[in-house]
C-alpha cells in the first residue's frame, strides 16, 4: 500500500505535486494528525457493514481511513481542483465514489437509497465551517436515514450543540440538534492539527440520531418557529418575543394563556425553557388555537 495521508510530510508532497492552492471560501483546512483521524473513525463506530457519506474529502486524507473501515464510502467534494488529486490518492480503493458537487445541492436521500438500500448511513466529515449549520440541519430535516453524524466543527459550535438552558451558548441550534440527536463531544482539536491552521479551535462532535423522538410534538415546524422567535429577541420576555415575531400569528391573549399552561412565571424568558417546554408550548397552540 502507498503511504497514507494524514501525516504532514505526505500531505505537503501531494499539495506541492499538484500545486494546489487552498481556497478560503471553501473552508479548506486539511487534517494532518493520524491520532485525530483514528479518533474520529473510532467515535463514529464505522464497520464493514456501513455506508459512510463524507462531506468535503479534500485531498482524501480521512477518505483513506474511511475506505479501510467501511463497506462503502461516498464522498462529495465541491472543488473541481481536488478531483484529479482524489483520483490518485484513492486509486487503490474500489469502495469509494467521489461526487463533484455542492453537498447542499445533493439529494442525499436518493444517494442513500442507491448505495445503502435506504438503511441508515453514517456521516463523517471534517466540515467546511462556513456551512456547518445548513449541512447538519439539512441532514436531519430531509429525513435521511442516519445512524450518526460524526464531524469536526468549530469548537464554539460544538459547545452550542450540546448545552441546555442556563448557558450563554444555549440557543435555537442546541434545541434543533437535541430534538433529533444525542450530542457527545469526542475531542477538542487544536489548530496545529490542520494545514493551513484555522484561527479558531475545533472539536469533534458525534450526533447519534434518536431512535425515538425525545418529545412528542404535533407540529414540529410550529415548535421551531416558536424557538426561533424566542431566541431572536433573547433579552425580551418569552411573551414579548412571541408577540413581536412576524411568523407567529397568535393573539396576545392566546400567548399569555399558552405560557400560563406551562406553569412558569409570565415574565419568563425563552432562553429559560427546555425542549420539553417548547414542545408543550407548541402542542398547546395546536390544540387550543385553531
Ligand atoms: N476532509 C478533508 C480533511 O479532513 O483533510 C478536508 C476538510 S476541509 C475542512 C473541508 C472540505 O469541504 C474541503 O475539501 C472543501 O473544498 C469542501 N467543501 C467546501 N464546501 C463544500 C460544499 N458546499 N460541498 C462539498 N464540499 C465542500
Amino acid at each position: 500500500m502507498r503511504e497514507k495521508l494524514g501525516n504532514p510530510k505526505n500531505t505537503i508532497e501531494v499539495i506541492q505535486k499538484y500545486q494546489f492552492a487552498f481556497q478560503k471560501k471553501f473552508g479548506q483546512n486539511f487534517l494532518i494528525d493520524p491520532h485525530v483521524l483514528d479518533k474520529i473513525i473510532g467515535a463514529a463506530g464505522v464497520t464493514k457493514e456501513d455506508m459512510v457519506l463524507e462531506i468535503g474529502p479534500g485531498i482524501g486524507t480521512m477518505t483513506q481511513y474511511l475506505a479501510e473501515a467501511a463497506r462503502e464510502v461516498v464522498a462529495v467534494e465541491i472543488d473541481n481542483n481536488l478531483i484529479p488529486i482524489l483520483k490518485e490518492t484513492l486509486a487503490e480503493y474500489d469502495n469509494v465514489t467521489v461526487i463533484n458537487e455542492d453537498i447542499l445541492k445533493v439529494d442525499i436521500k436518493k444517494l442513500t437509497e442507491e448505495h445503502n438500500g435506504g438503511r441508515p448511513i453514517k456521516v463523517v466529515a471534517n466540515l467546511p465551517y462556513y456551512i456547518t449549520t445548513p449541512i447538519i440541519m439539512g441532514l436531519f430535516e430531509s429525513n435521511v436515514p442516519i445512524d450518526n453524524i460524526t464531524v469536526m466543527v468549530q469548537k464554539e459550535v460544538a459547545d452550542r450543540m450540546q448545552v441546555g438552558p442556563g448557558s450563554k451558548d444555549y440557543g435555537a441550534l442546541s434545541l434543533a440538534v437535541q430534538y433529533y440527536a444525542e450530542p457527545y463531544i469526542v475531542a477538542n482539536v487544536p489548530p496545529n492539527c490542520f494545514i493551513p491552521r484555522p484561527n479558531v479551535g475545533s472539536a469533534v462532535i458525534r450526533l447519534t440520531r434518536h431512535k425515538e423522538m425525545p418529545v412528542q410534538v404535533a407540529d414540529p415546524k410550529l415548535m421551531f418557529r416558536l424557538i426561533r422567535a424566542s431566541f431572536n429577541q433573547r433579552r425580551k420576555t418569552l411573551q414579548n418575543g412571541l408577540n413581536n415575531a412576524p411568523d407567529v400569528s397568535f393573539t396576545k391573549e392566546q400567548i399569555m394563556a399558552a405560557i400560563e399552561s406551562l406553569g412558569v412565571p409570565a415574565t419568563i424568558r425563552g432562553e429559560a425553557l427546555d425542549l420539553q417546554q417548547f414542545a408543550q408550548l407548541a402542542n398547546y397552540f395546536t390544540e387550543n388555537c385553531k
